[in-house]
């Protein structure tokens, strides 16, 4: 199937271009971007021109940053066209809800992609859980921003998240392989002076069970760069570690893989999956405790940014 991609930045680049390339589903037959070119693709730099002129291309994979998300996909559906999301689907939980029912009247497919999902533990860890009582998890999601988002002024803007973009791939794992829904309680949002999103966040949940449930995400980490989830259990602890690449079970390792190392290619199996039997998936969870710790949040300024 013909696919166009639209942002042609860091995550295109790096994931979504060499996932599309060794997919035996799909062709990259066009790239919308205003700066950005993939060598040997037709490149455009507006969406609507794109529409226009490729009839033949039937799905639109989305790499932009949240904010401008909606108009683009509202577009591309009003086309005709099935999207694919970057993660997160949108700016606000309602964009999301919009974009998912005008699919579902226009009959096309929605993906909303959570690439951590498709970690190579992540399932195992499901499957561990899903017989065992919890009795605590705890997220700590750690990370240089400096080293991960060089130089985007986006993620300081409202609407960008802040250190919830990387922390939502916590929430989605999160909410994958916990059995149970939870809901934010409470948090601390640590925000520059400088800037309208945090760098900092302390989350507590809610857990149907009386588990405890806590969550920390920096993006001031030096050195060792930490993605772990931990488990406890009434038969042992659990630990993801690497984003979900590695697992361990009372302290036995499974898995060898480095962080994002298949997810992208996942992705994109999934969303033929999707098109071929014409499906939805938008699972909006992870999103929604997210801006509920946005929406909760204590808010503690802190020093000033840059980059
Ligand atoms: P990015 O490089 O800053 O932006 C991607 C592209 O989007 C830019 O090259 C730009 O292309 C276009 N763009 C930016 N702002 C725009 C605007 N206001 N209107 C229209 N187009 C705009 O960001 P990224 O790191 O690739 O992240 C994009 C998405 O992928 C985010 O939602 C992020 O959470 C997700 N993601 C990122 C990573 C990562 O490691 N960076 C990992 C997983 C997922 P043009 O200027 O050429 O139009």
């Amino acid at each position: 199937m013909k696919i166009a991609l639209v942002g042609i930045g860091k995550i295109a680049v790096d994931q979504h271009v060499p996932a599309i390339a060794g997919s035996t589903d799909w062709d990259l037959a066009a790239t919308v971007s205003r700066h950005g070119k993939v060598d040997g693709i037709e490149a455009f730099t507006d969406l609507g021109a794109m529409l226009d002129a490729r009839s033949d291309i039937r799905v639109v994979s989305l790499c932009l940053p949240p904010v401008p998300r909606f108009d683009y996909a509202m577009q591309a559906l009003k086309a005709g066209r099935h999207v694919m999301l970057e993660k997160p689907p949108g700016a606000t939980i309602a964009e999301c809800h919009a974009l998912e029912a005008a699919a579902r009247r226009a009959g096309l497919s929605i993906y909303a992609t959570w690439h951590s999902r498709h970690a190579d533990m992540v399932a195992a860890a499901k499957e561990w859980l899903a017989g065992t009582a919890l009795r605590a998890l705890t997220v700590t999601w750690k990370e240089d921003v400096r080293r991960w988002h060089p130089g985007q002024a986006w993620i300081w803007e409202p609407g960008g998240l802040g250190v919830f973009d990387p922390g939502i791939n916590a929430l989605s794992i999160v909410t994958e392989i916990l059995p149970d829904d939870i809901h934010v309680s409470e948090a601390e949002l640590d925000i520059p002076e400088n800037c309208q999103t945090p760098i900092g966040a302390r989350i507590a949940f809610h857990h149907p069970g009386g588990a405890r449930i806590g969550a920390v995400f920096d993006w001031r980490q030096d050195g060792d760069q930490t993605w772990e989830i931990e488990a406890q259990t009434d038969v042992g602890t659990l630990r993801l570690c690497e984003g979900g690449a590695v697992m361990e079970v009372d302290g036995i390792r499974t898995g060898d893989a480095a962080p994002l190392d298949g997810e992208y290619p996942r992705l994109y199996a999934r969303m033929a999956q999707l098109v071929r039997k014409g499906e939805i998936d938008m699972d909006l969870r992870p999103m929604t405790l997210a801006t509920d710790a946005l929406a909760l949040g204590r808010r503690i300024p802190t020093d000033t940014f840059h980059d």
